[in-house]
């Protein structure tokens, strides 16, 4: 407990003096910098080699941080109320007095939102005088990191300081709904789609069109472990990391499991952990077999649709 005290009073000297360290949330880790700052800012986009256009998260204490930048509407808090702090991000109108960085947005009139349920990322939050702004703490383009060591094995000496908060829980991003016209899902991630759309369901029936997102960096290849991803796949070559979606009576070397009985919510977790295993162990290409496309299975084939373009 002393040690997580000092560790984050650590984090609050960097943050405050325009550093940016990895803090873990329950979706994945991040790399976060003061929001208001436009210094601090900049180092996530050089440190992540971000284009600068693709605009940043920023993540809140509490609903009255919130409203000092965002303006704020009947949906979003319907959404609020049930969701969070958790895995999902708004994109919302920015105030025109708010002290958000242009980095952060890239000179836009709307911002992506979240709270964060870690807890040791609440503390600092709540500590801090400004929000964080904070993408998944990995290079661009590469799969997210869900542990401390994942974010070093990302960057290195690069990075100043990492705040271990273990494992992330859910272990893929958040799910982003646009609140500023219609509400519209642009990136499926921790929260089921349909646990969303229930909300809006007699105004707005399909509030999420796949392949039709249009959100700036979640392009077409995304997520990426760096080896060939082949899916859907019954039988997998030798010499390939073959991942199932439950564990199988009979066993090879290169079976990965990512649940014990088919549970999505177990998958989602461990998919970038295990990918990231699969890439350490040398695999020059990975099968996967077919995930059932329901529930957190949307957010897994997904991202590994995206992975394996
Ligand atoms: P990540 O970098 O993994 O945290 O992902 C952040 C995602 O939020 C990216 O896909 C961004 O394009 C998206 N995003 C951030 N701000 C906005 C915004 N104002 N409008 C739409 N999408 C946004
Ligand atoms: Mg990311």
């Amino acid at each position: 407990m002393k040690n997580k005290l000092s560790n984050i009073k650590k984090c609050i000297n960097y943050l405050n003096n325009n550093e940016c360290i990895g803090i873990p949330t329950e979706t994945v880790y991040g790399l976060a910098a003061n929001a208001y700052s436009d210094k601090a800012t900049l180092k996530i986009f050089k440190l992540k080699k971000r284009p600068k256009k693709n605009p940043l998260i920023v993540h809140y204490y509490n609903l009255n941080d919130l409203k000092k930048d965002c303006l704020i509407d009947i949906n979003f808090m319907k959404l609020y109320k049930k969701f969070c702090p958790g895995p999902i991000s708004f994109v919302l109108k920015l105030k025109r007095n708010s002290c958000i960085s242009n980095n952060v947005t890239n000179k836009k009139k709307t911002m992506a939102v979240r709270f964060p349920r870690h807890v040791l990322t609440r503390r600092l939050l709540k500590i801090l005088k400004f929000p964080l702004a904070a993408p998944s703490a990995n290079l661009s383009k590469k799969i997210s990191p869900v542990s401390k060591n994942d974010v070093i094995d990302e960057f290195g000496k690069k990075i100043k300081f990492v705040l271990d908060g273990g494992q992330s829980k859910i272990g893929v991003e958040s799910t982003i709904v646009n609140l500023v016209d219609k509400p519209k899902i642009l990136r499926l991630g921790g929260i089921e789609r349909k646990k969303i759309e229930k909300f809006f369901i007699n105004k707005n029936k399909k509030i999420y069109k796949k392949n039709k997102i249009i959100v700036p960096g979640q392009g077409k290849v995304h997520y990426s472990p760096g080896i060939p991803i082949r899916l859907n796949i019954k039988d997998p070559k030798k010499d390939e990391a073959y991942v199932l979606i439950k564990k199988r009576k009979f066993s090879k070397k290169n079976f990965y499991y990512l649940s014990k009985k088919n549970n999505l919510k177990e998958a989602a977790k461990n998919l970038y952990k295990t990918l990231r295993l699969i890439k350490k162990k040398k695999f020059k290409s990975i099968a996967v077999e077919k995930i059932p496309n329901i529930g957190l299975g949307e957010t897994i084939n997904d991202r590994l649709t995206r992975a394996s373009k």
